[in-house]
């Protein structure tokens, strides 16, 4: 490839676009190593060089089934050629629409009676809340509205879901979060606050503090609590096992509903469809997006509960039609490629094989990080592990924020093999293509090493 187009496309980049989350002047400035990705083929993209990596984070963990798959760059092509786009407000529809509705219906869990569909995982977290205050106001019960989240959180970076998400960065300098957003702690028992403790206890610990908002606040003024079944990008943080029965139990004794935020593990990443089977949970709301399309397209959804559903059915027979509509609410073309999706997920069997992966996975970055000194654990659930990195683990001696982490994801890339540091600490995290296969398993396993001995 001629370098002085390369170079012409990165002035182009430089000088025109902002990108999200990156640091902004050191972009404007072509201090940020941007990559420009032009193809992608299973779990490999490639760059306008050339040069191909392993992607072990499906890109933002959504290219779940892989790159290049043609099932789903034809759906959309065919539906953009019959109908690219007709609205769906007062009721007017479109087919695909509605067959990737009676899809996710089919695979929600039994409670649960419709999907409303958005575009990205932050709007379809806006229309959850949106939609437990339209609950809340229609029982009679309008001052039930703070929304608990928890430290470490992400749940987007909207008004609303930016004051859900629980990351520091994500607030500072936007006045967030807005008020009546709280969060209480994140479930990760590797920083419980103190070593001693058993996990049995950090979970009456975190149960504790929960209790105590909701107390100190009046259970009254609580309409939900919003949850990633396991995090991700606060660090990809499986809960300790009795963790969200405990919670459960607490949100049920002060009628609080719970949303579960399945952009990350909705699909298959955990290892069953959803992380509310692997964690049992009974939500009233589920967030979707990402995995519903493998990312072809922009689409999210709300999936709400029956006894959500009854009350906001009872409320237009009351007050007339639900106002609450983006334009682009089950896009058509973005819907195709749900229904693509969805089809290759059942055809290639990637829910069994995240499940049948994950140990996998996990043995595999615990066999090549055996030995060094610096892991504090490595953890995960289906096809989302990560490697938390110490200065020194048995004494808990934690490395500042941000220091190691970012280095050891940036040596894997230069070798070829893409991972995520997440925020906040030193964690390298993993979310691969759910079509992983073992030997490209042991090449992620092994960089991780390799780029570990070389930082540290
Ligand atoms: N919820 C969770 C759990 C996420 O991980 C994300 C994005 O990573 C979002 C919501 C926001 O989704 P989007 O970036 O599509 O707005």
């Amino acid at each position: 490839l001629d370098p002085r187009i390369n170079d012409e496309l990165a002035a182009w980049d430089r000088d025109h676009l902002l990108h999200p989350t990156t640091h902004t002047a050191n972009h404007a400035r072509g201090d940020v190593p941007g990559r420009i990705v032009t193809g992608g083929e299973g779990v490999y993209i490639e760059d306008r060089d050339g040069k191909r990596y392993l992607d072990a984070f499906a890109a933002l963990y959504c290219v779940n089934a892989g790159y290049g798959r043609t099932e789903i760059a034809d759906a959309i092509s065919e539906q953009a050629h019959k109908l690219a786009f007709f609205h769906s407000f007062a009721g007017q529809g479109n087919e695909p629409a509605i067959r990737l509705a009676k899809m996710i219906m089919d695979r929600a869990p039994d409670h649960m009676a419709r999907v409303y569909f958005g575009l990205s995982g932050s709007d379809a977290n806006e229309t959850n809340v949106k939609l437990a205050w339209q609950y809340n106001v229609l029982r009679g019960k309008p001052e039930k509205r703070k929304i608990i989240s928890r430290w470490r959180a992400y749940h987007g970076s909207g008004i609303v879901s930016g004051s859900m998400t629980g990351l520091q960065s994500y607030h500072a300098r936007f006045h967030l979060p807005l008020d009546g957003f709280l969060h209480t702690h994140s479930p990760q028992y590797l920083r419980r606050p103190d070593a001693d403790m058993s996990e049995a206890d950090f979970v009456n610990w975190l149960i504790g503090d929960l209790e105590a908002m909701i107390e100190r606040e009046g259970p009254d003024t609580i309409c939900a609590f919003i949850g990633e079944p396991a995090m991700g990008t606060g660090g990809i943080m499986p809960p300790p096992e009795s963790y969200w029965g405990r919670v459960q139990e607490v949100l049920e004794r002060h009628d609080i509903l719970l949303i579960a935020d399945e952009v990350v593990t909705g699909f298959g990443r955990s290892g069953q469809m959803f992380g509310s089977e692997t964690y049992d949970l009974k939500p009233d709301f589920m967030t979707i997006a990402k995995g519903l399309t493998s990312a072809y397209a922009p689409l999210s959804g709300s999936i709400i509960s029956q006894r959500v559903f009854d009350v906001l059915m009872q409320g237009t027979d009351d007050f007339g039609p639900l106002a609450h509509g983006w334009t682009y609410s089950a896009h058509p073309v973005s819907a195709a490629a749900g229904i693509a999706t969805l089809n290759l997920i059942d055809d290639m069997g990637l829910v069994e094989n995240a499940r049948a992966m994950g140990p996998v996975f996990q043995e595999a970055l615990k066999d090549a990080m055996d030995g060094h000194p610096n892991v504090a654990e490595v953890r995960g659930v289906g096809l989302m592990a990560a490697v938390e990195f110490a200065a020194d683990p048995a004494t808990r001696d934690w490395f500042a924020p941000m220091t190691v982490g970012p280095k050891i994801a940036e040596a894997m890339t230069q070798r070829g093999v893409i991972a995520r540091a997440m925020p906040e600490a030193n964690t390298v995290g993993f979310a691969p293509p759910l079509c992983i296969t073992p030997d490209e398993i042991t090449i992620v396993a092994q960089t991780l090493r390799a780029a570990a001995d070389e930082v540290l």
